[in-house]
């Protein structure tokens, strides 16, 4: 047997072991039964089947979990940690992310049911590149000097200087589309900016953050820098109401960034809202129709369509329309579901029957409102929450399914005559996080990029983000951007500081 073969049986293994090792939550560098003793079970979204169960977190465990959070950031072994020392444990984090990459995929794929080579090649890879990136941060947080004038005290020189302080204990609460993603884009920052991180994973997928908690202990992160409380809606509020958290940052849908919006305001926390989208596709009358359909699929099958970004109202040039849409329908009829572990499935299932049921109501909603359905629509036979890519056309602005977000493998497409008309249907949204236009003319490639209304252009491609690269919406996408520079802004505090000069 090959020795790739090999490893990822014994990847299986350990993580199996990890699944049975009755999973607690990780507080203070431990692995702790919740207070009330609650569990709830994990299932494996391809199978439906129960995977093990871990802690049902409440807001008592959030008062320890923070209180053991707020121990570690006085601490001076993490206070007075030199950057250079910070950005060394970032990175012996990342070595052991390396080195466990086969037993994160494994759990990341049962947790969430994508496909195993997904999660190796794509999750576990987008974390790690995102976690080197930003541990290099640690050591350049910087500040500006000022020479004031304070002409009101005419005779005396000033001097002042920023500079970025860590902003303090911070509450992080994710999605589950790509857990291992979320849980590095939100602790890796917050630690190269010196804060400390109690961290609630989606209640759907808590195995990867769960996992990479032991290892961010093997890494020599000192205890309490890192808390993770599972658990459901409960903990999350918990951590935006507690008056000693400091930030809350976000990734989640809107309606619930609203409600976070809302209950912050008491204690004035510092926000960061990731937010949903209703991202645009925009292929102009250039554009080859293979290129549009390999840009148009990828846009929306990525992650079986549960993604923040993903392209799900495509937008086609009526000269190519048809054409475009034929294609894409035979792209998604081509397509093939099936659970992690086959080797010959291209997608998985949606992350819950709730999900896939709200998928399936939307697209139903959208064919009374007058849709074509040109493919899917359906939900397979068998167990797990499967349901075929669907591609559906002839769409309008008042339909429900041009402008709420399915967070599926649903598309709506609709047909334009005038550049004018296309910019306005693409900004024709309360969201603003992505968007993509599809065509070899450069000067119209960039009258779309200044014209849309998104944190996320691209051209010619979709969904492709990189650590250097800022991520973040306008509108009701929320606000605040991760990656880049931008993640270490998150995280600090700006204090300015003036002296006279003798
Ligand atoms: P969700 O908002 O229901 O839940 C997200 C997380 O927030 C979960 O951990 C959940 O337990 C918690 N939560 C829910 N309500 C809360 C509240 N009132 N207070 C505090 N915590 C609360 O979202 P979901 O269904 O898990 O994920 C899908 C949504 O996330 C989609 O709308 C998608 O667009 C969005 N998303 C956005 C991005 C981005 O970067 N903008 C990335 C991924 C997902």
């Amino acid at each position: 047997m090959a020795s790739g073969a090999n490893e990822a049986r014994g990847a299986e293994a350990i993580a199996e072991t990890f699944l049975a090792s009755g999973l607690g939550l990780w507080i203070d560098g431990r692995d702790v039964p919740a207070v009330g003793g609650a569990r709830r079970d994990v299932v494996d979204p391809s199978t439906g089947a129960v995977v093990c169960s871990v802690a049902e977190g409440t807001a008592q465990d959030v008062d320890i979990a923070v209180i053991a959070a707020r121990k570690a950031f006085n601490a001076p072994e993490w206070r007075k940690l030199k950057p250079l020392l910070r950005e060394r444990m970032l990175h012996r984090l990342a070595d052991l992310i390396e080195r466990d990459a086969d037993i994160l995929a494994q759990l990341e794929a049962r947790d969430t049911g994508k496909i195993l080579p997904a999660a190796r090649y794509g999750d576990v890879v987008i974390a790690l590149d995102s976690l080197r990136y930003t541990a290099g941060w640690t050591t350049k947080i910087e500040g500006t000097t000022i020479t004031p004038s304070f002409s009101y005290i005419p005779d005396v020189q000033f001097s002042a200087r920023t500079v970025r302080e860590p902003v303090g204990v911070v509450g992080q609460i994710i999605p589950w589309n790509f857990p291992l993603v979320m849980a590095i884009w939100k602790i890796a920052p917050a630690l190269a900016a010196g804060c400390t991180v109690v961290l609630k994973p989606a209640e759907d997928t808590p195995l990867s953050a769960l996992y990479l908690a032991r290892l961010v202990d093997e890494a020599g992160i000192p205890a309490g820098v890192v808390n993770i409380v599972t658990g459901g809606r409960e903990v999350g509020v918990a951590l935006v109401e507690h008056p000693d958290v400091d930030k809350i940052a976000f990734t989640g849908s809107t309606s619930a960034g609203q409600d976070i919006q809302r209950r912050a305001a008491s204690t004035m926390k510092r926000l960061s809202l990731e937010l949903g989208g209703k991202s645009p596709v925009v292929v102009l009358a250039d554009c080859p129709v293979p290129m549009a359909v390999e840009g148009a699929a990828g846009a929306i099958f990525f992650n079986h369509g549960q993604v923040c970004t993903a392209g799900s109202r495509l937008i086609v040039h009526r000269s190519i329309y048809e054409d475009v849409v034929q294609g894409l329908a035979a792209a998604a009829n081509g397509m093939t579901l099936g659970t992690s572990d086959d080797p010959q499935a291209q997608m998985g299932p949606l992350i819950s029957a709730r999900q896939r049921d709200r998928v399936k109501g939307f697209v139903e909603g959208a064919l009374a409102q007058g849709a074509r359905l040109v493919a899917g629509g359906t939900v397979p036979e068998g167990d797990g929450f499967f349901y075929r890519p669907t591609v559906l056309a002839d769409g309008t602005p008042e339909m429900t399914i041009f402008r709420d977000e399915v967070f599926g493998p649903v598309v709506i497409a609709l047909p334009f005559d005038t550049e004018e008309e296309a910019l306005r249907l693409a900004n024709d949204t309360c969201f603003g996080l992505g968007a993509s236009v599809w065509t070899s003319d450069l000067h119209a490639a960039n009258r779309f990029a200044s014209g849309l209304k998104a944190g996320n252009v691209w051209i010619n491609a979709h969904n492709i983000l990189d650590p250097a690269v800022p991520f973040g919406g306008w509108k009701m996408s929320g606000y605040g951007h991760e990656l880049g520079h931008s993640a270490i802004e998150l995280y600090t505090e700006v204090k300015a500081i003036t002296m006279p000069l003798l």
